[in-house]
């Protein structure tokens, strides 16, 4: 019972039928069940032939992570907060919006790049996830949010009400977790399975310069940059993979990324830090790095956790920064909080071992929906 077939892309999925002594077209047929029905039990796989049904019910098994928590905040945000074993949890986040609904996805139970700004950093790094447990996230969104549409009768397709965008930007750094995400990122794009176009997939990284160019040759998925300095000294500061990859560098990498893929953008996240990194000068420095690389601006306001030594900048500030990229010729969007109520906005992220029986309470105050662990509602 040692496979987990959640755990594989299209090819490994592939082979591992050949070695089974299978057609590997079976792959799609079984990738269909799991992934685009959400099956987990192969007796419901009613065109698949009963002989290999039970041989794969022998060899193998589909298992998500289990659903310890859920909850909604009052914007409809919803946040999921998945066992994935030895105390750990991890948690996924679904934002509806006016067209889409946007999946926020973890790739490592915490992480070890430590930017001073960021709670999941704060917490350090437990482990990686598997591709079962990236994967698995989108494999419950998508039963969690068909299960809602089925109560209330609505059977439309509407951008909103599903997972029509995926962005890697939970808790962890997808590209320090390189194998694992990218036969993720796979399944997402896979017609077979989630059939998400390159552009509704988003990878946000800190700046891992080899994986960068791994990425852009092996899945370029659109890309998310979290830049948040004007220069190397302040960025050696607060997102310390600086010192290893300087900002030259990482621009250099980032633009190779977009020759890969020469009508796309990258988006440049940058968090508004009150005093450190939010002047009108480091505004007019973010334009001048950024002047030769295909970029938008995603200013995200600093989002606050406890003991956090740094502040939000003021409303005037950001509408001041903002305002000078603007003019240089760039476009910038200041990102709306999202579900702060529930702890679910960027950085906010820490379903981790230590904390998660506080935060289970927490849950339980607001909405909560219990889950006993190991449950398939
Ligand atoms: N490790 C990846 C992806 C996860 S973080 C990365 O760093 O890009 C997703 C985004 O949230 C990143 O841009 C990150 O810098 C930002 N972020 C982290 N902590 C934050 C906080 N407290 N407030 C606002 N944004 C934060
Ligand atoms: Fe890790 Fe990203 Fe947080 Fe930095 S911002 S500590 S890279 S999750």
């Amino acid at each position: 019972m040692a496979i987990n077939l959640l755990d594989y892309d299209a090819e490994r999925l592939g082979q591992l039928m050949v070695q089974l002594g299978e057609k590997p077209f079976r792959a799609k047929q079984l990738m269909k069940w799991i992934h685009q029905r959400g099956v987990a039990d192969f007796d419901a796989m009613s065109d698949i032939a009963k002989s290999f049904r039970q041989k794969l019910a022998i060899d193998a098994h589909i298992t998500p992570p289990a659903m310890m928590a859920e909850q909604q905040a009052k914007d409809g945000t919803r946040k999921w907060l998945l066992d994935v074993g030895t105390g750990n949890g991890v948690e996924a986040v679904f934002i509806p919006e006016d067209d889409r609904g946007t999946l926020c996805v973890s790739s490592q139970v915490g992480c070890a790049l430590d930017c001073s700004f960021c709670s999941t950093g704060r917490q350090g790094f437990n482990r990686n996830l598997s591709t079962a447990e990236i994967i698995g996230q989108l494999w419950w969104a998508n039963q969690r949010l068909s299960f809602d549409a089925a109560r209330i009768g609505d059977a439309t397709n509407d951008d909103k009400r599903i997972v029509s965008n995926v962005v890697m930007m939970g808790m962890g750094e997808p590209l320090a977790n390189y194998e694992n995400v990218v036969a993720a990122l796979r399944l997402m794009l896979d017609d077979n399975a989630y059939g998400l176009s390159r552009r509704r997939v988003t990878l946000s990284t800190s700046g891992l310069v080899p994986q960068l160019d791994r990425l852009r040759e092996d899945c370029p998925v659109a890309l998310a940059v979290s830049l948040h300095a004007p220069n190397d000294a302040i960025r050696d500061d607060i997102v310390p993979i600086n010192q290893k990859y300087p900002l030259k560098q990482l621009l250099d990498a980032c633009n190779r990324y977009l020759e890969k893929a020469p009508r796309d953008f990258i988006t440049f996240e940058y968090v508004m830090l009150d005093g450190v990194n939010d002047l009108p000068e480091h505004a007019r420095q973010v334009a001048a790095m950024l002047r030769s690389t295909s970029a938008k601006i995603n200013l995200i306001p600093f989002n606050p956790f406890p003991n956090s030594s740094f502040k939000r900048s003021s409303r005037d500030a950001i509408v001041r920064f903002r305002d000078i990229l603007l003019q240089a010729g760039y476009i910038v969007t200041v990102r709306k909080t999202r579900g702060d109520d529930i702890d679910a906005a960027c950085g906010q992220l820490a379903g981790q071992v230590q904390d998660k029986t506080r935060r289970l309470e927490r849950m339980a105050e607001t909405r909560p929906i219990l889950f006993k662990t190991g449950g398939d509602t």
